[in-house]
């Protein structure tokens, strides 16, 4: 029963993505591209929101974390030096009558008993390696091959010589990015969970060795902050200690952080020691010295990393799945995004009560223009009832519908240039002076 409940959230949660502009299918028309997504104009916002709110916690507020953007093409050698090439790989199983593939780490205990494929029942195959970078040919030699990167660190280890010589950080430091990763994942599914192209949100942390174990615990909090700021619910994430044969090829302790999305408890996060592996690497092999030079102990070293990585779609998945309600209200049942102000598509919605009073859309249109100024993201709708524009607006997370009426206009001359503003969550109204209108919504976007 809890099972198909769960299902069925997904499936409403899905299907609102599509009626209402959040996220398409990639390359729709022409019959789908198999784990891609297009974001469509509330989804975009969304995932905009979600990301601006990333780089705030994690870039802005902090004194020491430095953003970059790196390009998503990257040389051979990187991946190579970084272990990619041989070591980034999934195992694979592919039936021998359907010629279906999948993850042999995914498969049902009891597929694996009988050795049977999931999809159509027939034998399967030998469990081979797949590795997941997507190469690329570069100019017109198709010898040239790049990498679509697999993952965005790189960008920042490629790069730390040049943080160094032109910021001049002191240890401990951090580099930052948001960006597109590329797998050529076996089995793409799960909506935005497995998908081949995806943003990340992550950074590296450089430390001495000696501090590891501390760095490594300063963050971890500090992610839980984060789940919660950006509206997770935290009661849904369950830290998992990942088991030494587990962890990535790189990686000496690994902290996965795991959300019941609705088809199951599934890595939304993860936090890894990567120890001094990759910059080591990367010194030996492009053959330029990676170490830092401490001015005060004059010692040289190369620093270790601790790197939390935040998977953006999985993000917006588990806030989307977090926010669904359905409940009553008139007698309807209703279908809202409990959305955090800061991350909600569209922050205030403007409403005349009647949209064939020209004196009352003439003032709503005032009121839309003097708030949208200051917030941009404001809509304004004169489009069907009023009860249907305030569905509209829950349906899609927003947090505030501003209705402006006769009273409005002066008819009750005490009430002059008030407006009601409607709550969300609880659907309540109260009245306020379109002069308070602005603060009042700016204090609920943190
Ligand atoms: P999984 O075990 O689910 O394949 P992973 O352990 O390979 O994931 P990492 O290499 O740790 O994942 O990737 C960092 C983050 O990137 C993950 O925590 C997750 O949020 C996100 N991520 C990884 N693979 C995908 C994917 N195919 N689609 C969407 N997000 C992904």
């Amino acid at each position: 029963m809890e099972k198909e409940n769960k299902e069925n959230v997904m499936e409403k949660i899905v299907s609102l993505c599509k009626r209402r502009g959040f996220v398409f299918q990639g390359s729709e028309i022409y019959g789908g591209l198999a784990g891609t997504w297009d974001y469509g104009p509330y989804g975009s916002e969304l995932a905009h929101n979600i990301k601006e709110l990333w780089w705030k916690h994690f870039i802005s507020e902090q004194e020491n974390i430095f953003g970059i953007s790196s390009a998503t093409i990257m040389s051979e050698a990187v991946w190579k030096a970084s272990g990619h090439l041989s070591g980034f790989t999934d195992p694979v199983i592919e039936c021998k009558k359907c010629h279906h593939r999948f993850r042999a780490d995914h498969l049902a205990e009891e597929n694996k008993k009988k050795n049977s494929c999931p999809d159509c029942g027939g034998e399967l195959g030998e469990e081979k390696t797949f590795n997941l970078m997507f190469p690329v040919g570069m100019g017109s030699s198709s010898t040239d091959i790049a990498y679509l990167r697999g993952e965005i660190a790189q960008g920042m280890f490629v790069n730390f010589k040049n943080i160094l010589d032109t910021m001049h950080p002191e240890l401990p430091f951090g580099l930052a990015q948001i960006g597109k990763a590329y797998r050529n994942e076996i089995a793409p599914r799960d909506f935005l969970f497995r998908v081949r192209e995806f943003d990340l949100m992550e950074f590296e942390y450089f430390i001495r060795e000696e501090d590891w174990e501390k760095y490594f615990q300063m963050w971890k909090e500090e992610m839980w902050r984060w789940i919660e700021r950006v509206g997770i619910k935290r009661d849904m994430v369950h830290e998992l200690e990942v088991a030494p044969e587990d962890r990535a090829h790189y990686s000496k302790r690994t902290v996965d952080f795991e959300f019941d999305y609705p088809f199951g408890r599934k890595e939304l996060y993860g936090l890894a020691y990567r120890t001094d592996h990759d910059l080591k690497n990367h010194s030996a092999s492009s053959g330029v010295d990676l170490s830092y030079f401490d001015e005060k102990s004059k010692e040289k070293f190369i620093p270790h990393v601790i790197e939390p990585t935040f998977g953006h779609g999985r993000t917006l998945l588990a806030v989307l799945v977090s926010a669904f309600r359905e409940d009553e209200m008139g007698g309807e049942t209703r279908t809202y995004l409990a959305l955090p102000a800061s991350i909600a598509p569209v922050k205030a919605a403007i409403f005349p009560l009647l949209k064939n009073k020209p004196e009352l859309v003439a003032k709503a249109r005032e009121v839309y223009k003097l708030i949208k100024k200051e917030i941009p993201q404001v809509v304004f709708d004169d489009n069907g009832n009023i009860g249907k524009r305030y569905r509209r607006q829950d349906e899609i997370g927003t947090p505030f519908c501003i209705t402006i009426d006769f009273d409005t206009l002066g008819e009750n001359l005490e009430m002059k240039d008030t407006v009601t503003i409607r709550d969300r969550d609880s659907g309540e109204q109260k009245r306020m002076p379109v002069s308070e209108l602005v603060d009042h919504i700016k204090s609920s976007i943190k």
